[in-house]
């Protein structure tokens, strides 16, 4: 079966998929304090999630993401995991990765690792405990670092993704950095994306990762690596510890051109860019008269209207999220 390329000449080999919009922490940038989740008639069953992921894989997809929400909240997500699995031992997909916030890490490390996920990125954006349970809107840190040490003593490969927050976490990045490092794990900074109405203003938030790396440039020597995942993020060693900073920074650094993935939100709704609103409903092919068979030329044609590019844009005059959905619901 042919690849799916879009009409710039970029193939599309990364599929995240989310598998719930519901979480059990709040982040104040990600999420209203007061959520109203989606019906659960709504989201792709779990069966339906696997069909999704087995069509992408047959055009090609190699490595799949599983978010959400939280998708470690999701009843049975690892019979996701384990349909995937087949596929990476058949050989056809080369990576299952996950997005969590680790609350639930402790209990899942194991059958994660067995299943053959290999890398886990966790965010987490203070060690603070009081800052933590501040950002998350009630979170309790010594779970997240609990299932933080029990995924690295089962040998899953962590990353950090830490949101860069002006006023709640901004000074406390170098020491986050040092903790991740002498654990062994990279660290990528986030910049505040305008995605779906929070009830904060994000303005306030919002700090160019630009200025933060000019501050740790006092502090330690960075080099530009010329690594590239095909998405928004840009690497640097830092000699000091030995190890890597990622900076994804979607709003200052144009990423399109070598873009190379789609999303489907758990209610099947399959985005060609994150920063864009045009999409293609696999869930109504799904749950029409063909079936899976109807999968297949709906991706030929989404994939046909994937955009050049994205049109973020954090900006005073506007009190619009520059995209309605919040980042729970399409998946980070
Ligand atoms: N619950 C999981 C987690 O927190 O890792 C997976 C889903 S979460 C939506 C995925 C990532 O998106 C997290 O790293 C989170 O910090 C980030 N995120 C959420 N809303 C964001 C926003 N408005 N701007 C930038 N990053 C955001
Ligand atoms: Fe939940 Fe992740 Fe959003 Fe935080 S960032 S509220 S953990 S989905």
């Amino acid at each position: 079966m042919k690849n799916l390329t879009d009409p710039f000449g970029r193939r599309v080999t990364y599929l995240r998929l989310s598998l719930t919009d519901r979480c059990d922490l709040r982040c104040f940038y990600c999420m209203a304090e007061k959520m109203q989740f989606l019906p659960r008639k709504d989201l792709l069953t779990l069966e339906e999630l696997g069909q999704v992921a087995d069509a992408f894989i047959a055009r090609g997809v190699r490595k799949i993401r599983l978010t959400g929400g939280e998708p470690l909240v999701r009843k049975d997500f690892m019979n996701v995991i384990n349909h995937l699995s087949a596929h990476l031992d058949a050989g056809r997909l080369d990576e299952i990765a996950l997005t969590t916030n680790a609350t639930q890490l402790a209990r899942f490390a194991g059958p994660l690792k067995d299943a053959g996920v290999a890398r886990v990125n966790v965010s987490l954006d203070s060690l603070d405990p009081h800052a933590f349970n501040r950002i998350t809107r009630g979170g309790n840190i010594t779970q997240v670092l609990d299932g933080i040490d029990a995924a690295l003593d089962v040998g899953l490969k962590l990353k950090i993704n830490t949101v860069a927050l002006k006023n709640d976490n901004a000074d406390d990045i170098p020491e986050m950095i040092e903790w991740a490092h002498g654990k062994g794990m990279d660290l990528s900074l986030i910049e505040v994306m305008p995605l779906g109405e929070t009830g904060e203003d994000r303005f306030d938030q919002y700090i160019p990762l630009t200025e933060i790396r000019d501050k740790l440039e006092q502090k330690w020597a960075l080099t530009d690596t010329p690594e590239t995942t095909g998405g928004p993020s840009r690497y640097v060693d830092i000699k000091e510890t030995g190890r890597r900073l990622g900076f994804i920074s979607p709003l200052s650094h144009n990423f399109c051109a070598s873009c190379n993935r789609v999303r489907v939100t758990c209610t099947g709704q399959l985005f060609m860019c994150l920063g864009q609103d045009d999409n293609a409903d696999l869930r109504a092919a799904l749950r029409g008269p063909d079936g899976v068979a109807a999968l297949d030329p709906i991706l030929d044609e989404a994939i046909g209207r994937k955009p050049e590019k994205h049109e973020f844009e954090i900006d005073r005059r506007r009190s619009a999220p520059a995209v309605a959905r919040h980042m729970s619901v399409t998946g980070g």
